[in-house]
């Protein structure tokens, strides 16, 4: 080979040599993140989820929202840390509703989980959350996620409703109320103090047999924890799911020997005594195993508080009215939001909803939200990761099957209101519609709808656009076997 073209040659080799090596110094590092991302995806990218819901717990009754006597150690570090909402609200005043909006994503009357005969399903209820529904549990499934339901469940009692068949690959829990089932016929305040377990026959299941009856209900609540801190370290390696709704404090109230009669607010405060330790296990766990900057907790409750109850009941604070109404006591609900590493330290006091769960949580694992129905639920990971506003534009408050009003913005539109267990009066039908300024009237006590025509005009449209695309779903809490224990709600 002649000298030159010999060293033509070298030359053109070594610059090949050269983008060789550089290719392979600028792809190593990005062959490394994927292969790093493939292996170890579902732990770098999808974020673990805890939703802890309360019973009927108001939305005054944590320290942290202002009740002057129950202590709340955990929850008030837990919303130091995190987000705590003050305009957040539940699907429904009432438990069966509330739980199928919160799974869902839906207003409960497109599933028919809501009914104006029934207001939450029986022991001897028929039916349940249909097949056709999508939960959360069912979306996080869809993305490898553990998932697991602790606690009262109350979206149908029979197997094929049960957690198990809905997306959760392990339940333990009262399938319903802890107040279902009653075998005595004595007035609650005959023995409210010492509150018999065998006088609620409650099953106590795990998966889809029932392992106690009556449910041992004094540990009801250290065992629902323990359970939650089982499955997370089993769990840990793997993106997990955990819905813990406790079925206190819904009367009958019962707590275990470490906490009774240690709270000044009597036996309720004990009650929210040890939900709030149970919190406080949870977080330590997350924190002790690595896992608190990739998990996201979030506290709430179904309803408001059950007033008829006195003591035993809770208290919705500074609102007007409680569970079973629709004024802002039966539907506001403390919620706090917790991850370290990623929900922004805040107050926040825009508009949110137990819906946007289900959308939030979904589009956070990477997986899409249904797009074959209406799905009432916004992304508000804006606001959590980044303290944006919420996109939330307001909110329709049902009672059954029935609008009886709506939020947009600060103002507040009611076209019906009705008291509930014997509470707050029957039902008024008003024309016009009451309007009330929640920012600057959060007790509902200043009607000023007749100096704002426009803004109950523009809150009609809101309403009338929400009407126009709702089909409602067949009611599934009417039929019954029986109608024995129609007293309970
Ligand atoms: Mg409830």
């Amino acid at each position: 080979m002649p000298i030159a073209l010999k060293n033509r040659f070298l030359q053109m080799l070594k610059k090949q040599i050269v983008r060789a090596l550089l290719f392979v110094l600028l792809a190593l590092p990005l062959l490394r993140c994927n292969q790093k991302s493939t292996k170890g995806d579902s732990m770098q990218t999808r974020p673990n989820f805890i939703i802890i819901f309360a019973d009927d717990l108001g939305y005054g009754d944590l320290g942290v929202y202002g009740h002057p006597t129950i202590s709340t150690p955990n929850l008030d570090q837990m919303a130091a840390e995190g987000q705590r909402w003050t305009n957040f609200y539940v699907g429904a005043s009432v438990c069966t509703p509330s739980r199928a909006a919160l799974l869902t994503g839906r207003y409960p009357v497109r599933s028919g989980m809501t009914s104006d005969k029934n207001r939450v399903l029986f022991p001897d209820s028929r039916y349940g959350l249909p097949e056709t529904e999508i939960t959360l549990a069912e979306q996080l499934k869809k993305a490898g996620y553990h998932t697991a339901c602790i606690g009262k469940w109350h979206l149908g009692h029979k197997p094929q409703y049960l957690p198990t068949n809905n997306g959760f690959d392990y339940y333990f829990g009262i399938p319903y109320s802890n107040d279902m089932d009653k075998v005595s016929e004595k007035d609650y305040w005959e023995y409210a103090d010492s509150i018999p377990t065998a006088y609620y026959n409650v099953p106590l299941m795990r998966n889809t047999d029932i392992v106690e009856r009556p449910a041992e209900q004094h540990t009801i609540t250290k065992r629902y924890t323990e359970e939650a801190l089982t499955f997370i370290r089993e769990n840990k390696d793997e993106p997990f799911f955990v819905y813990l709704a406790h079925n206190l404090p819904h009367i009958p109230l019962f707590t275990s020997a470490a906490f009774q009669g240690k709270s000044k607010r009597g036996l309720y405060g004990d009650v929210v005594a040890e939900i709030d330790h149970g919190v406080g296990q949870i977080l330590a766990l997350l924190k002790e195993q690595g896992l608190a900057e990739n998990t996201i907790v979030v506290f709430t409750s179904d309803n408001g508080p059950w007033l008829p109850f006195k003591t035993h009941g809770g208290s919705a604070g500074l609102l007007r009215g409680g569970k079973g109404t629709t004024w802002e006591g039966g539907m506001r609900e403390p919620c706090i939001f917790w991850s370290p590493a990623k929900i922004k330290p805040a107050v926040v006091s825009d508009v949110g909803s137990t819906m946007d769960l289900f959308t939030t949580f979904s589009l956070m694992a990477g997986i899409p939200v249904p797009d074959d129905r209406i799905i009432d639920g916004v992304d508000i990971s804006g606001t959590l990761l980044r303290n944006e506003p919420s996109p939330r534009e307001g909110i329709f408050y049902y009672r059954g099957a029935t609008l009886y009003g709506a939020r947009m913005g600060d103002y507040k539109v009611h076209y019906r209101t009705e008291g509930a267990y014997g509470m707050f009066g029957g039902l008024e039908v008003h024309e016009p519609p009451l309007l009330y300024n929640l920012s600057e009237d959060p007790s509902e006590q200043y009607n000023i709808a007749q100096e704002n025509v426009p803004i109950v005009e523009e809150i009609n449209v809101f309403v009338k656009r929400h009407q126009e695309n709702l089909v409602a779903g067949k009611d599934q809490l009417a039929d019954r076997e029986n109608t024995i224990d129609s007293s309970v709600k």
